[in-house]
């Protein structure tokens, strides 16, 4: 394309996302099509001769687009409810025409400086400002398995780094964390040589937080049997209801134990800018590494996630490899992202955040993020005063986990549970809205994430109309 072609057809592109977003609310959530469907749609041979952009744009909207879950929707409730905004959505494809590799100094030297600027905001916006070794990843559970580099790098004496881990004298390494914490901790697990057995999930209180006693003790009790803690996992919102763990305790025990605390805040961390939840959260200062993610709070596109480490050069010393190559001359201020993590060629995810923080400024992200927790107040208020409906989580975060329990009627746990899948299914199945599920002490339960910047007040009164028109359907007629 030349330059007048790639103004034309972007023009094209930014008058149809002009009309998706204006008629995004009166779309389907997502597409009702079989997978087969949709293969079947999609699948074409590898095309030979060139096609016009007027027709790859018509076939992605006509056929791509309706049958995507639309994460931008305002009733998208599912996993965590995050949308992109404006200014993230321009810098996304700025980065692209600039096509800029964040790798070295001198191969980005503006962008690694943006990089830096956006890490100390962000940092800031989390609490977090002990950070002395930071890195934009592409999701926390890339963020997490590099913290937890960091921390098999720090254990004293052992140099896994150099030496590895196998044919060596090397104690036992295990990382400790409630039954409650996401599947990434597994998935560096694996990844480190650590293994699954030695992730030791400690059941959480019904609440789903990790109770620190029970750390402590299993703690003590590995350190008779001869393991070595490595980590110890800490959540600020936990994937199923939102628990907070206490992480100041927690802090504590890892300090007696001199071991690693790793914060998973990948959903929790920005909802600190909310006054509704901010108060709640607890000091995360003493985390030695922490994950918090822009892509689920802060209105913005996959993917962007913030890993933050308390010790200079911990990540450096546990990445860096500079091959002839990419050896290159250093000044005072420049920074090689590529010593940070796993990844040489790297995306300018910084200008997105960027634009982002510089166009709503603090003020306005947190006015978005308290309007989502007041909209989950009001859902948590309707569901409470109906006698019908409980709420099973108990969090600051904009996340209701909700089970809908008639209360007249005796019916077993597992007809409840079944009810409130077949309620589930209804309601994403008739398309006005998107929820998810989860599994409480009590069951299986609906669970409604709020934090799209285009969800109202009317788009959860219509969830709350689709949840109970859908349980008067499913539910057992009851005996007059
Ligand atoms: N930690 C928590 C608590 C999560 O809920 C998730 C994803 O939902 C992750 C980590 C992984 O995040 P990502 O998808 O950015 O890798």
């Amino acid at each position: 394309w030349s330059p007048e072609e790639l103004e034309k057809n972007g023009q094209l592109l930014l008058s149809q996302l002009r009309e998706h977003f204006s008629t995004l609310g009166n779309q389907p959530v997502t597409t009702q099509r079989s997978a087969q469907e949709i293969r079947a749609l999609l699948d074409e041979p590898l095309p030979d001769a060139p096609q016009p952009f007027t027709e790859i744009l018509s076939q992605t909207w006509d056929d791509v687009r309706p049958n995507l879950t639309l994460w931008n929707h305002p009733r998208f409730h599912a996993y965590f409810s995050n949308s992109s905004s404006g200014p993230a959505i321009l810098a996304e494809m700025f980065t692209a025409a600039l096509n800029v590799n964040v790798m070295l100094w001198d191969a980005a030297p503006a962008a690694a400086a943006v990089e830096l600027t956006v890490l100390d905001w962000l940092a800031q916006m989390v609490g977090y400002t002990v950070a002395q070794d930071s890195v934009l990843v592409d999701g926390a559970s890339l963020g997490t398995l590099y913290g937890l580099a960091a921390a098999r790098e720090h254990l004293a004496g052992l140099d896994i780094r150099q030496q590895g881990l196998a044919g060596r004298d090397v104690p036992r390494l295990r990382i400790y964390t409630s039954d409650q914490t996401h599947s990434s901790i597994d998935k560096a697990a694996i990844t480190l040589g650590i293994g699954l057995d030695n992730v030791v999930r400690i059941p959480a209180d019904p609440d789903g937080r990790l109770d620190p006693n029970a750390l402590r003790e299993r703690l003590e009790r590995d350190e008779r049997l001869g393991y070595r803690a490595m980590a110890v996992v800490a959540n600020v919102g936990t994937t199923s209801v939102g628990a907070i763990d206490p992480v100041e305790e927690i802090a504590e025990i890892c300090a007696a134990h001199d071991t690693w605390l790793h914060v998973d805040a990948a959903y929790g961390g920005f909802w600190r800018l909310a006054p509704q939840v901010g108060p709640q959260l607890p000091d995360l200062s003493r985390a030695d590494s922490l994950v918090a993610n822009p892509h689920k709070v802060l209105m913005c596109p996959m993917e962007a996630s913030a890993l933050f480490c308390r010790h200079r050069d911990a990540l450096t010393n546990t990445f860096r490899v500079v091959p002839e190559y990419l050896r290159t001359r250093h000044e005072d201020g420049s920074v090689d992202f590529m010593n940070y993590s796993l990844q040489l060629g790297r995306q300018f995810r910084a200008l997105k955040l960027w634009w982002l923080i510089k166009s709503f400024g603090v003020s306005g992200l947190t006015d978005r993020l308290s309007a989502a927790a007041a909209l989950a107040e009001g859902l948590r208020d309707r569901a409470r005063s109906d006698p019908d409906w409980v709420v099973e989580n108990d969090t600051p975060f904009p996340l209701v986990c909700l089970r809908y329990q008639p209360h007249d009627q005796e019916l077993d746990p597992r007809d409840v549970d079944e009810l409130n899948r077949r309620i589930h299914r209804a309601v994403n199945e008739a398309g006005g809205s998107f929820v998810s599920h989860t599994v409480v002490p009590s069951g299986y339960a609906i669970r409604v994430s709020i934090g799209n910047i285009h969800t109202t007040e009317a788009d959860i009164h219509a969830l709350w109309a689709e949840l109970t028109t859908a349980a008067r359907r499913c539910a057992v007629p009851r005996t007059p």
